[in-house]
């Protein structure tokens, strides 16, 4: 039996950004991570580059400096795993946690499960949820989407070369993998159901992506949805006409949502709009000693919460657990 004070689940950059806040509190927080530190970012498209500025991606009053305005994944792995080890974070990479019950003395069991599939036990008085959202694509619920030509994430356009691909959606990530196809020689289809451009677009892409369309060098179908995927074709569906157009591969970007399951699982109720119960200034759930920081405590869309934003959720949790005493040892 492992005793803690405070388990975080995730060491995604939220995660990350709680334990260093709870360290200035004096607390000695363990982090359980299934992977490694910010897997999510290493999961990201091998050459993507961040929206943001890398000042808006600090955590820990650690400076985040990088060559060019936006930084590069490789920069972002390097900048949260640097911060993790200065910081001296605890963190059990490649261990699960699976559970959470509380205890009827108060405080918390949670179990894990490591790498080679043993089970560990650990009791904690407060439990901060982190699991982000990235392992929960949105899915299209579609016939044929199970296809092994599916995929609901793009990693790098190479394999895609001198091949047909649809891509599902009109986001940044819908965006840049569309660009990065037709630079390999890939033939491009972006199919969407927004009738114009989404305003969330990097403004710095748009004008690229455009003078692509324009050129037909990419097709952009507007007002759209695939309707069903075929080995070698897909339906796309536009005001209640379909067309199957010819296809060797389909990459679903629909975006992510955060697994609710597990927050349910341990009492954490759900909004009837869909999201967890939890105090905007705490981020304390209605389950007294579990806290919610990061994505997973997104509201509506996913993309509400970003780095941005809920690397400040720490500092709310450190505040309440500071006003309302620290918590001792579930030992
Ligand atoms: P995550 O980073 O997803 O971390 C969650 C962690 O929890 C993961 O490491 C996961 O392995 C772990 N985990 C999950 N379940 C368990 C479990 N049961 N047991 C143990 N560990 C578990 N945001 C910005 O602010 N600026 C940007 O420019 C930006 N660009 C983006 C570009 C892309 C392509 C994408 C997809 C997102 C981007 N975002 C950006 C959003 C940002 O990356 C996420 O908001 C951020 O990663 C959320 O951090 P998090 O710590 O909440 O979750």
């Amino acid at each position: 039996m492992n005793n803690e004070q405070v388990i975080i689940i995730g060491a995604g950059p939220c995660g990350l950004a709680a334990a260093i806040e709870l360290q200035a509190i004096g607390l000695n927080p363990l982090i359980i991570e299934k992977r490694n530190v910010v897997h999510s970012i290493s999961q990201y498209p091998t050459y993507m580059h961040f929206f943001s500025t890398p000042e808006l991606l600090e955590i820990g009053d650690i400076p985040f400096t990088t060559a060019n305005d936006k930084p590069s994944r490789l920069e972002a792995l390097n900048y949260y795993r640097n911060v993790a080890q200065r910081k001296g974070v605890r963190i059990h990479a490649y261990e699960t946690v699976t559970s959470i019950t509380p205890l009827s003395e108060g405080g918390f069991e949670l179990i894990s499960q490591d790498r080679y599939g043993d089970e560990l036990t650990y009791r904690a008085a407060v439990i901060i949820i982190s699991t982000g959202y990235f392992d929960h694509p949105n899915k299209l619920g579609i016939p044929g989407e199970q296809l092994d030509k599916v995929s609901h994430f793009f990693r790098e356009a190479h394999p895609y070369t001198g091949t047909k691909v649809v891509i599902i959606g009109g986001s940044n990530s819908a965006i840049d993998a569309a660009l990065e196809l037709e630079r390999v020689g890939a033939s491009v289809t972006v199919v969407y159901r927004g009738s114009s451009y989404s305003p969330g677009i990097k403004p710095w892409v748009l004008p690229t992506f455009k003078s692509l369309v324009d050129k037909e060098r990419i097709q952009m179908r507007f007002d759209s949805r695939v309707i069903a995927i075929g080995p070698r074709t897909v339906a796309v569906e536009k005001a209640a006409v379909s067309e199957q157009i010819a296809n060797d591969f389909v990459l679903a970007l629909t975006g992510f949502h955060p697994d609710r399951d597990f927050l349910t699982s341990i009492g954490v109720t759900i909004e009837p709009e869909g999201y967890p119960t939890f105090n905007d200034a705490t981020m304390e759930t209605n389950v007294p000693g579990i806290y919610l920081a990061g994505v997973v405590a997104s509201r509506r869309e996913a993309n509400e919460i970003f780095i941005e934003t809920g690397r400040f959720h720490g500092r709310r949790i450190a505040d309440h657990l500071r006003m309302t005493g620290y918590p001792s040892s579930s030992a």
